[in-house]
């Protein structure tokens, strides 16, 4: 029996999550929500997602040629399990109507942590998940965070880790946001990235400061990590390839800018241009005294996808977390 999957909040995140589901033998996409006529449920529609229409919005799709197949409530009454990827804050609204349905939610990262049971990065507390009816998937910058911090505490042990995260200022499709020309500190220290890794990593001592940049492709951050024990930067290297969901960048190959890794993804013909793992520049990393340095960059928009595969098959009850995280991968054209 396939998982019944339905895609609450047809965005940024949501698209490439249904893309995602789409891809995976174990479920079934039952349908995707539309709050809205726009292009993104056009084209859904048009590739045969079946539309589930919010907030009264069934004639105002109908109008545009959407067919309607039910509404948000059908929806429900139809998946084992929703993705809710609707604007922060909407997330915690729509819980009340799952609790009330008895349906399960992994909800994203602009929700609080309190949304949920448990906050999930796959690789670092699969596990913790099983069985739960409410999973946070962390947001962009923790999920990356996590995935580097956690192989480096698993390796040699973690005593600190400090990052400053030069975060894009908005999605490459928004009209809205900023700063447009001009770098902009966020006086919250630390940011709450530092203790929104804790929520999945709650044995090491994270600390983060944020910018904003004008910038929309990607987020970059710079970590120094001090290590229990000595490693050699060749040994970091190592250990990124080796670390699932995590990619070294060639220096040498010209992949400098976060521009040319996005370049890299388009190159690679991942859908959309989509780089999921996190990027970790290999001459970026260096070690001076006992502290180790490297910089990664964090594709926002789809870092999350594959954890909201593995967070599905977790509440579902699969057990083993390795196979999860193979099957998504082998899916998704990640290693
Ligand atoms: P988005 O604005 O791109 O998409 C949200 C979608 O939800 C839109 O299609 C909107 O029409 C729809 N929507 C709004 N209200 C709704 C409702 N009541 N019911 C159903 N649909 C509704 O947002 P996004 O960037 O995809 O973010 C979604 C979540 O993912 C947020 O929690 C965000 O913090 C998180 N997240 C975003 C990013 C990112 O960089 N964009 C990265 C990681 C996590």
């Amino acid at each position: 029996m396939k998982i019944k999957v339905g895609v609450v909040g047809y965005g940024t995140i949501g698209k490439r999550v249904a893309d995602a589901v789409l891809l995976q033998d174990d479920m079934e996409l039952v349908g995707v929500t539309a709050h809205s006529y726009n292009y993104r449920v056009a084209i859904a529609a048009e590739r045969g997602i079946k539309i589930f229409a919010v907030d009264g919005e069934r004639e105002s799709l109908e109008a545009h040629g959407i067919s309607v197949a039910g509404s948000f409530d059908d929806l429900l009454e139809n998946v084992d399990v929703v993705v809710d990827a609707t604007p922060k804050k909407q997330g915690a609204e729509n819980k009340k109507i799952y609790e009330a349905k008895g349906v399960k939610a992994i909800f994203q990262g602009g929700e609080k942590a309190s949304v949920a049971d448990v906050s999930f990065v796959a690789q670092a507390n699969y596990s913790a998940a099983l069985n739960k009816q409410f999973v946070r998937v962390v947001s962009c910058n923790t999920t990356a965070l996590t995935r580097t911090i956690h192989a480096l505490d698993q390796k040699w042990g973690v005593k600190r880790a400090r990052a400053t995260l030069v975060r894009r200022a908005m999605d490459p499709a928004a009209s809205r946001g900023g700063p447009l020309n001009a770098i902009e500190p966020t006086f919250e220290l630390p940011s709450h990235h530092g203790p929104d890794v804790r929520t999945v990593l709650p044995n090491v001592e994270v600390f983060t400061t944020a910018i904003i940049a004008p910038t929309t492709l990607m987020h970059m951050h710079v970590l120094s990590v001090k290590l229990e024990k000595d490693a050699a930067v060749e040994e970091v290297i190592d250990l990124f390839r080796n670390t699932t969901r995590v990619r070294v960048i060639p220096v040498d190959q010209k992949i400098i800018t976060t521009a040319q890794v996005m370049e890299l993804a388009r190159d690679l013909g991942n859908k959309r241009g989509d780089m999921m793992e996190i990027c970790v520049w290999d001459k970026g990393i260096g070690i001076y005294d006992d502290e180790l340095f490297f910089m990664q960059a964090v594709h926002q928009e789809s870092d999350v996808v594959p954890e909201n595969i593995d967070a599905i098959r977790a509440v579902m009850g699969f057990e083993d977390a390795e196979k999860s995280i193979e099957m998504t991968n082998k899916s998704l054209g990640l290693k």
